[in-house]
C-alpha cells in the first residue's frame, strides 16, 4: 500500500560553472527526466528502500540507527536524507520507498540530487513537516556532504527542488537568493541538446580539490575572502597582481564566468535567446583554457556541434567527462546530433547519448 507518489528532476547547468564554491552565480534548469518515489509511512521505525535502477534488492535500515559513516552504496543518499531531517529535529519515522528513475546516473545530470530531493519531499508530506523548498535543498545537501561524504555545493539540490517549467533558475550561492529567468526554448524556435559523453575520467575528484584550493589561493593573494568579491571591472588589475599563471587562469575563469551569467540573464530578459549561444561557447573556452577541466570528449562535442551550425555549446558540470550542452535552432538539431555522433565514431570513441531537453518543473507530488 502506498500513500503517495512524488517526482524530482535531474538538472543541467546552463551557465555558471565552478562558481558555486566561490560564492558566485549558477543558472541550472530542471530536466524532464525525473526520479519517482512511491512511498508509504511505516510506524515501526523501519526504512525499506528499493530502486529499480540499482541491483541488490531491498535495503532494510532502522531509522534510529542511521549515522554518517555507515553502510555505503546507493541507499546512503535516501538514508542520509532521513538522517539529516531527524538531525535537524524533524520527527521522521520509517517508510517504504520504491524508486524508479529516468535520470542518467553519473552523467553530471544530478541523479543524486533527484534521489535526495524526492525522498525529502515524500517524507515532508508523509510526516506533515511542511518543509519549504529551500529548506529541503539545504537538508539534502547536508545528507550528500555529511552522510554520503561528497563535497558538493548547493546548486544541484536547489535546482531539483526549486526550478519551474520554462525557466532557468538564477541562484546566488552567497545569499541563496533565487530568480526565475524565462527560458522558453520552443517560443524562440530553439532546442537545447544534452550530450552525455559516457566518460568520467578517474582523476576528476583530485583535480576538483586542486581547483578549489587554487581558487582559495587566488582569493588570499588578492586579499578577498572569495573570488566572488573580485568585480569584473577590476579583473585586469587583479590579474596583474598574480604571479602564478595557473592561479591567474582560475581567477580569470571565475570572474568572467560570473559575468557571463549576468550577460545570459540580460539576453534572456531582453528576449534575445539566440544571443546566449556565443556566451555559452566563451564559457567552454574559459573552462578548457583557464580552468582546465575539459577533456578530449567534451571538446569534441563542442567543436563538432559548432562546425555543424550550433549557436553555442559548452561542457556542463564539473568536467573531465560527464555532459555537454548544445544550443541550436530546432530545424538544425538533427544534423547537429548526427555530426557529433559521426565525429565520435570516426575516432572510435563510445557513442555519446544525446537528448533534447526543455526546462521542466521542479520536484512535486504526483498523486
Ligand atoms: P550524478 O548526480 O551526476 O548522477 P553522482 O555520482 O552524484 O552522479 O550520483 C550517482 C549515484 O547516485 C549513483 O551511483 C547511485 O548510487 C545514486 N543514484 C542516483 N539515482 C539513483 C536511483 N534512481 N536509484 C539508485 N541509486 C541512485
Ligand atoms: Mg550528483
Amino acid at each position: 500500500m502506498s500513500d503517495g507518489v512524488w517526482a524530482a528532476p535531474g538538472r543541467v547547468n546552463l551557465i555558471g560553472e565552478h562558481t558555486d564554491y566561490n560564492d558566485g552565480f549558477v543558472m541550472p534548469f530542471a530536466l524532464p527526466h525525473t526520479t519517482i518515489a512511491t512511498a508509504a509511512r511505516r510506524d515501526d521505525g523501519l526504512l525499506r528502500l528499493h530502486s529499480a535502477n540499482a541491483a541488490g534488492g531491498t535495503v532494510h535500515l532502522r531509522v534510529a540507527d542511521l549515522a554518517p559513516g555507515s553502510p555505503g552504496g546507493w541507499s546512503d543518499y535516501p538514508a542520509g536524507v532521513v538522517w539529516a531531517l531527524r538531525d535537524a529535529g524533524h520527527p521522521v519515522g520509517g517508510a517504504d520507498i520504491h524508486y524508479e528513475s529516468t535520470v542518467p546516473a553519473g552523467a553530471g545530470l544530478s541523479s543524486s540530487a533527484a534521489l535526495e530531493v524526492v525522498t525529502a519531499l515524500a517524507l515532508s508530506d508523509l510526516y506533515e513537516l511542511g518543509l519549504e523548498r529551500q529548506c529541503i535543498a539545504r537538508l539534502c545537501r547536508r545528507a550528500e556532504n555529511v552522510y554520503v561524504g561528497a563535497p558538493t555545493g548547493i546548486m544541484d539540490q536547489t535546482a531539483s527542488a526549486c526550478c519551474t517549467a520554462g525557466h532557468a533558475l538564477h541562484l546566488d550561492t552567497r545569499d541563496l537568493a533565487q530568480r526565475q529567468i524565462p527560458f522558453d526554448l520552443a517560443a524562440h524556435g530553439l532546442s537545447l541538446l544534452v550530450v552525455d559523453t559516457r566518460v568520467q575520467h578517474s582523476h576528476s575528484e583530485g583535480e576538483y580539490g586542486k581547483r578549489r584550493a587554487g581558487c582559495e589561493a587566488g582569493a588570499a593573494a588578492l586579499g578577498v575572502d572569495v573570488l566572488r568579491d573580485v568585480p569584473y571591472a577590476a579583473l585586469d588589475a587583479a590579474l596583474a597582481r598574480l604571479d602564478d599563471p595557473e592561479v591567474r587562469g582560475l581567477v580569470r575563469h571565475v570572474v568572467t564566468e560570473n559575468h557571463r551569467v549576468e550577460r545570459v540573464i540580460a539576453h534572456l530578459e531582453a528576449g534575445e535567446a539566440e544571443a546566449i549561444g556565443p556566451v555559452l561557447t566563451e564559457g567552454h573556452a574559459s573552462l578548457r583554457d583557464d580552468f582546465r577541466v575539459s577533456c578530449r570528449e567534451l571538446d569534441l562535442v563542442v567543436d563538432s556541434a559548432l562546425t555543424a551550425g550550433a549557436l553555442g555549446a559548452r561542457m556542463t558540470g564539473g568536467g573531465f567527462g560527464g555532459s555537454a550542452i548544445v544550443l541550436t535552432r530546432t530545424p538544425a538539431a538533427g544534423a547537429v546530433s548526427q555530426a557529433v555522433l559521426e565525429e565520435f565514431e570516426a575516432r572510435s570513441l563510445t557513442a555519446p547519448r544525446i537528448f533534447s531537453a526543455a526546462p521542466a518543473a521542479g520536484a512535486k507530488r504526483l498523486s
